[in-house]
């Protein structure tokens, strides 16, 4: 940073991929990491480490790495546990690309999968008996939106000496710190919540320094570092994010409400009827801006989809437009069947993402929509 008076509001968008060095020594020093520098686009980026530092401080973690999306984010952290003839114990209900991973990417590594319903203690405890790689859980699940004790998970992962890995993409830092409640690592896809504006794929990996090292360098190996300017998206999004989950969460809030009145079967977990509601209000400072309702077939629930006028049907969540899916058909279509319905992901389940649109316009919409199912 040069020495002058004033300084930049915003994080500039350092839009360098190739440097160039004194001499062939320093060069050498600085790919090698002997010496501190930049050195290549996929080894790193000063917008993309201030990005870094802003979800490890918000994750209170001593350090993180950034990512080109999500998947990036769990694969190289999966991968930094599991090895050929390892197995990874993961919970049943999660996000289908993260499914289609462990399910078809994994075993052609020779990695094992175990789905395990983590809530039963009993069930952890057996699975942990033989030796596991890691853990992999949502805090809030995608798209069932069940809790989970990231507490006690942590604590029986502990002890077995079993890294517990969070994907804390559906709750965000801003309503809970996995690290805080015993979590070895804790990840995002940063195209949700963090960005919250549907125009940036990311992803953040926050944890210990010493195994954030390992995983920076598989993110290079990969090639699934960030880019400057996706980073400088997210940077933009974090500014808003306290603002954006507390709207978000209380519109949701108000929806769900609504929705259960007038007689459907919703899921969010700061409703009294929420399997996991005692958890939740315990563990979570809101409930977030995610909703299931389950309208008991396909057909019930494209309706009411396509019924819907300010909440798009679309492909994500976590922006700042509402938005409608059918996990079943789309997010989640890479789930074989039984699969699909031991994670309790019906054919009639919506999944609404709760934008910061005004409310008594959404209550309206949703309304109406629910009178065409
Ligand atoms: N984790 C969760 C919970 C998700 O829902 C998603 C995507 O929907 C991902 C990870 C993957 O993130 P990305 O789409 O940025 O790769």
């Amino acid at each position: 940073m040069p020495e002058v008076a004033e300084l930049p509001m915003s994080t500039p968008i350092w839009q360098v991929a190739d440097y160039g060095f004194e001499s062939a020594e320093t060069y050498a020093d600085v790919i090698n990491e002997r010496r501190e520098g930049q050195v290549y686009g996929r080894y790193g980026n000063p917008t993309l480490e201030a990005l870094a530092k802003v979800m490890a401080s918000l994750e209170k973690a001593e350090s993180a790495w950034v990512f080109s999306s999500g998947m990036g984010a769990i694969h190289a952290t999966l991968m930094h546990f599991a090895s050929s003839g390892s197995r990874v114990v993961v919970a049943p209900a999660i996000y289908g690309g993260t499914y289609g991973l462990l399910t078809q990417g994994f075993p052609r590594a020779g990695i094992d999968v175990d789905f395990v319903d983590l809530a039963d203690e009993a069930a952890l405890e057996r699975a942990l008996e033989r030796p596991a790689a890691c853990v992999l859980v949502e805090t809030i699940a995608n798209p069932t939106f069940r809790v989970s004790d990231i507490e006690r998970v942590a604590r029986l992962c502990k002890a077995q000496g079993v890294p517990l890995v969070v994907d804390n993409t559906v709750a965000s830092p801003v309503l809970v710190n996995p690290l805080d409640l015993g979590a070895t690592i804790v990840l995002h896809s940063t195209s949700k919540y963090i960005g919250g504006h549907h125009d940036l794929m990311g992803g953040v990996v926050c944890g210990a320094s010493e195994l954030l090292d390992g995983i920076r360098h598989l993110a290079i190996r990969y090639g699934t570092t960030a880019s400057a300017f996706e980073s400088w998206l997210a940077l933009r999004g974090v500014a808003t994010l306290g603002l954006r989950m507390q709207r978000q969460s209380e519109n949701a809030l108000a929806i769900a409400r609504e929705l259960e009145a007038g007689g459907a079967e919703v899921s969010y977990p700061f409703l009294e009827s929420h399997p996991d509601n005692t958890l939740a209000v315990t563990m979570l400072r809101w409930g977030g801006g995610m909703i299931a309702v389950d309208l008991g077939s396909q057909n019930a629930a494209w309706r009411f989809m396509n019924a819907c006028r300010i909440a798009r049907v679309g492909s994500s969540f976590g922006g700042v437009r509402s938005e409608l899916t059918h996990p079943a058909t789309t997010s989640h279509r890479q789930f074989d069947q039984a699969d699909r319905e031991a994670a309790g992901i019906g054919d009639g389940l919506v999944r609404i993402s709760v934008g910061i649109e005004d409310l008594e316009d959404l209550l309206e919409d949703f309304k109406q929509a629910m009178e065409e199912v």
